[in-house]
């Protein structure tokens, strides 16, 4: 039996309790999907009549829900620098938190936050002044997770490592855990790595060398026990490009080796690992793919 739980961000168009029928479709044993419309701020609450019909198909489709993984809406910045827009983003995610609640999920996965502020070129090599504004801004993110938590039940925060695409924070591993020190519940916070971010962040886990560099500064610095699910992309802009663009596996500037060694690294059993590759006519053959690694 295999402990690797593979499957893809589908689609939830239509109703939630669509995403298990798709995730089934494509012989998916974990998905992710948005709870609502992820361009949009507010949503209609989810009626028991919905999430009646989500149990119904989770329960057809044979996936765990420790096994989803859903993702918030791209307009929350927890990290927002002006207070009307960080009120905003903060009582969204909390909504979030709730939604997945409601659907009896565990875990709700989302990219830190921006902080938005317009560097020069001379500014961004000044590290200590760089330094000042990334933790100022790593301050408030884990300030608005407190608040989060505390406002909801259940859910655990699921922080992604991103590109570092902009002012985007979580680009490094130490971002990460920055942030999760500041966690108060430390029961309710998690991480998901990103495949194609790591790589375009600058991590390298092309070869096994480089694999296991990469994944052991992982374990020091933020830690296993943190790790609650995986993107896995592969990446069409070249390592340390700081660029947030995905490729199909086996296409792009990763290649297949790096995503054999997770398929055989026992780190990552039993968690979440997602396709969010930009073909989905080819998830069912990359899930089959990822899945004919596994040397059982
Ligand atoms: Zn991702
Ligand atoms: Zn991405």
């Amino acid at each position: 039996m295999t402990k690797k739980f593979v499957g893809a961000h589908v689609s939830a168009s239509g109703g939630v309790y669509n995403a298990p029928l798709h995730a089934k479709e494509i012989g998916a044993k974990a998905f992710a999907l948005f709870t609502k419309n992820q361009r949009q701020w507010v949503a209609k609450p989810l009626d028991e009549e919905t999430i009646e019909k989500f149990q119904e198909a989770l329960a057809a489709s044979g996936v765990l829900p420790k096994h989803i993984l859903p993702h918030d809406s791209y307009l929350i910045n927890l990290g927002h620098p002006e207070a009307e827009k960080l009120e905003k983003s903060r009582m969204a995610f909390i909504d979030e938190l709730e939604r997945c609640d409601a659907l009896g999920l565990d875990k709700l996965n989302f990219h830190p936050g921006s902080h938005l502020v317009k560097l020069t070129k001379k500014q961004k090599e000044d590290t200590a002044l760089l330094q000042e504004i990334e933790e100022r801004c790593l301050d408030v993110i884990a300030e608005s997770i407190n608040l989060a938590l505390d406002a909801t039940q259940n859910v655990k925060a699921v922080i992604e490592n991103t590109a570092g695409q902009g002012s985007n924070l979580g680009y490094k591993f130490e971002h990460l855990a920055y942030i999760i020190e500041r966690v108060e519940d430390k029961s309710r916070v998690g991480v998901c790595i990103d495949t194609c971010h790591m790589f375009t962040a600058g991590y390298d886990i092309r070869t096994k060398e480089a694999y296991e560099r990469t994944w052991s500064a992982f374990g020091e610095i933020v830690g296993f026990e943190y790790l609650s699910g995986m993107h896995i992309n592969d990446s069409k802009p070249p390592l340390g490009s700081r660029v947030d663009r995905h490729h199909s596996l086996g296409q792009g500037e990763i290649g297949l080796d790096a995503f054999k060694f997770i398929m055989n690294d026992a780190r990552m059993d039993d968690i979440p690992l997602i396709l969010e590759t930009i073909d989905e006519t080819l998830w069912q053959e990359e899930i089959k793919l990822l899945y004919s690694f596994e040397n059982r």
